[in-house]
């Protein structure tokens, strides 16, 4: 039976976001609240009760995808890897399932935008899509027809931790990271990680859109910043081309909305590629901030569906 509704919920470091999707993908209804911080037990019934509410509104039981900062240890069942740190360590989808009454599917949130874009968004129908948050954190996840490859470890397209490509002197160690290393991706691609090179070259404390919106209206130092950006996520995502070879990188997050990035990436990642030809499109997202609610809905597909 094709599924009348999904409900996708996005659980952030601040809010807890929810939507009821319809089979054409048309979100329905849409709720909010915020994230009970440092609480389990509260961010568990909250979520439960956001549910509850959105199936009054829509009058049906659905099925469930929730989209979480981090992942669930396929060896322990248990949270892992999230900046939410309250969630580490707890069997959440044990207990989700419990709570509702239904089997209940996560998936880290990187990866359900990921979904969402190639569900229906900047890269519907195409068959391999590597989606890229750049924001406050970088992350990354892959989907291939239609379906996220989670790994053995639960850390498929976990991008952000790898070390900068082909670092320049200049570049090396790099910037420390909260994982324990120094010079990962996120520590040159978050927004943060972007304003911080603007003052180590500049003395200027700048935020990254103010950055971005400087070098649009070309201010030489700002350009400077961007250009190092760029090649740094030209260098960066070469590596994921050479490797899984996706049909298209789709960018997410508060970055996404520098289009310089869409014109200059793709030209600076060809010298990486190991390849003569490089099809490979970069595009903006379609859905934008509501991949998480969408791509969690996502998580079971029409024929799964409740
Ligand atoms: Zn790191």
């Amino acid at each position: 039976m094709l599924a009348r509704f999904r409900i996708g919920i996005d659980l952030g470091g601040t809010k807890i976001e929810g939507a009821a999707v319809d089979a054409s993908g048309s979100v329905c209804v849409r709720r909010r609240v915020p994230t009970p911080i440092e609480d389990y037990q509260a961010t568990v019934d909250a979520i439960v009760a956001l549910v509850g509410g959105i199936e009054q509104e829509i009058g049906v039981t659905a099925s469930v995808g929730i989209g979480i900062p981090g992942s669930v240890s396929p060896i322990t069942g248990l949270v892992k890897n999230a900046n939410s740190t309250w969630l580490i360590g707890h069997p959440l989808q044990r207990d989700l399932e419990i709570a509702l009454r239904r089997p209940t599917r996560l998936a880290n949130d990187a990866n359900c935008f990921a979904l969402s874009e190639a569900t229906d968004g900047a890269a519907a129908a195409m068959e391999t899509v590597f989606g890229v948050i750049l924001g406050t954190g970088v992350g990354g996840g892959i989907a291939i027809r239609g379906r996220i490859l989670v790994g053995a470890n639960a850390i498929g397209g976990e991008w952000g931790h790898n070390p900068l490509p082909c670092p320049a002197p200049d570049e090396i160690p790099g910037p420390p990271c909260y994982c324990g290393r120094s010079g990962c991706l996120e520590t040159f691609l978050s927004g943060p990680a972007l304003a911080a090179d603007h003052h180590r070259h500049s003395g200027r404390s700048l935020s990254a859109p103010e950055i971005a919106r400087a070098a649009e209206s070309g201010d030489p130092v700002c350009r400077a910043t961007l250009g190092r950006y760029a090649e740094r996520l030209a260098r960066g995502l070469a590596s994921v081309i050479n490797l899984i070879d996706p049909d298209a990188i789709v960018v997410g997050g508060g970055l996404s909305g520098i289009s310089a990035l869409y014109e200059h990436v793709p030209r600076l990642w060809t010298r990486y590629i190991f390849s003569d030809r490089v099809v490979t499109r970069l595009l903006p997202p379609v859905h934008g901030d509501s991949s998480g609610v969408r791509g969690a809905a996502w998580l079971w597909r029409s024929e799964e569906a409740l």
